[in-house]
């Protein structure tokens, strides 16, 4: 099963932002999709988690991600798409706790 969203310009435009200024196309880097769950197919941020990456891999802090649960049942929202960017010579590790 596939769902549709409405994506602005302007979140597409932030995920690339991301992308670049974190990855620098060397390092794997998440974005996360979200909205609210009153309009969960239309998106509306792009969120950049804290993370560590490097050759190997991709960690979550945990601490943010603690945080970041509990502001999206504060701003009830809820993640719908996981962006990633991934080196052209792909890691073999996953997160160590993804995000659905
Ligand atoms: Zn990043």
């Amino acid at each position: 099963m596939s769902a549709v969203y409405r994506l602005p310009r302007s979140v597409l435009d932030q995920t690339f932002a991301h992308f670049r200024g974190c990855g620098l196309g060397r390092r794997e880097c998440q974005v996360l999709w979200v909205s609210p769950w009153e309009a969960p197919d239309t998106i509306t941020k792009a969120v950049h988690p804290e993370h560590e990456a490097h050759v190997g891999g991709f960690v979550l802090d945990d601490h943010w991600l603690n945080d970041f649960w509990c502001s999206l049942a504060q701003e009830n929202l809820g993640v719908r798409i996981r962006c990633t960017h991934t080196p052209a010579r792909r890691s073999t590790r996953r997160p160590t706790m993804p995000i659905p």
